[in-house]
């Protein structure tokens, strides 16, 4: 009893002292050119610093905060106590590595998006191996990645999430093309996530892509994100494991609510989809960033058809294994 007093006495007097702009002692700080030279020119001079960090179980590099004058630089701001972290947002960047990180630690007043993300996942290209992950954020800070987006009762997603952003090019409109990932950037996705979801006890289908908590506006990580290999490989996210393709299953294991549906009923799916998160002001949009997440996934061409049997049954299995 009284080395539990003793804890929460210590708590209390030093916690208000770690907060995001603290770095400890032994931190060697050097400038993100040396670090990451097939990205930034040596003549540059971002005044961007960055130190080695574990992030547990990935080692990387992380910026360290801005200070006097260039606190402007910082985008993000601490997370309220309340605020415990429930969804983890996936992200492509479509520019590349040291555009991003250029982009997240702009002068405020060259930008008014002040966006950021907690991670950039860099490709193997750009990086060395262990220097692929870069922390621009700490997690217990907020970063602006997800803006105007909603997940079943929640708006405020940044105040309540962890944003990464992978490199990758995202859809060539051009020649109707998806830029594939790299499996560097999957590995080490997948690893920290899956920390993330033991860490913070979030729950299967809370973890997303921008898309999913956005479709009005954005279409990424996008169809080529390997969502099934995540869970498979990973255990993270949400997805039907081969068994749960069978109704019979799915009624004896997660008792849901509703009879599986037996014919394609676009109001029905879309109603579904509310029910698992999505918002559904735009019925269409909401369809396409399912498609992609799920039915679709590494499938480009199905991604604009209309809604099939199968997929009536997926929304119905997933709604029966998590939304209950
Ligand atoms: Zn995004």
């Amino acid at each position: 009893m009284k080395s539990f007093i003793y804890i929460v006495t210590f708590h209390l007097i030093f916690l208000p002292f770690f907060d995001c702009t603290n770095t400890t002692c032994d931190q060697v700080l050097q400038p993100i050119e040396i670090i990451y030279p097939e990205c930034f020119r040596p003549t540059e001079q971002t005044e961007i610093m960055v130190h080695k960090e574990y992030f547990n179980p990935v080692h990387g590099y992380a910026i360290s905060p801005f200070k006097s004058p260039n606190e402007d630089r910082n985008h993000f701001h601490h997370r309220n106590v309340n605020n415990k972290i429930k969804i983890i947002v996936l992200h492509f960047t479509v520019l590349d590595f040291g555009t991003t990180v250029k982009e997240f630690t702009s002068k405020r007043s060259n930008t008014s998006r002040n966006v950021s993300s907690h991670y950039v996942i860099a490709r193997p290209t750009e990086a060395r191996t262990h220097n692929q992950l870069l922390q621009v954020v700490p997690e217990n800070c907020v970063s602006n990645h997800a803006g105007i987006s909603l997940w079943g009762n929640y708006s405020l997603i940044n105040s309540i999430s962890i944003g990464i952003e992978i490199v990758n090019y995202g859809y060539n409109a051009t020649n109707d093309s998806w830029d594939p990932f790299y499996q560097d950037q999957i590995r080490i996705v997948g690893l920290m996530v899956a920390r993330m979801v033991d860490q913070y006890k979030v729950l299967p289908h809370y973890v997303v892509g921008h898309s999913d908590i956005a479709p009005n506006r954005k279409i990424d990580p996008g169809v080529m994100f390997p969502w099934r290999k995540l869970y498979k490989n990973y255990g993270i996210g949400a997805w039907l494991d081969n068994d749960e393709m069978n109704e019979t299953v799915v009624i004896a294991k997660y008792s849901p609510s509703t009879p599986c549906p037996s014919t394609p009923d676009q109001k029905l799916f879309v109603n579904y989809l509310g029910v698992y998160g999505y918002n559904i002001s735009d019925e269409i949009q909401a369809i396409k960033a399912f498609k992609a997440h799920f039915t679709a996934n590494q499938k480009p061409k199905l991604y604009n058809s209309l809604i099939t049997r199968l997929e009536m049954y997926w929304i119905w299995a997933l709604v029966a294994k998590y939304s209950h």
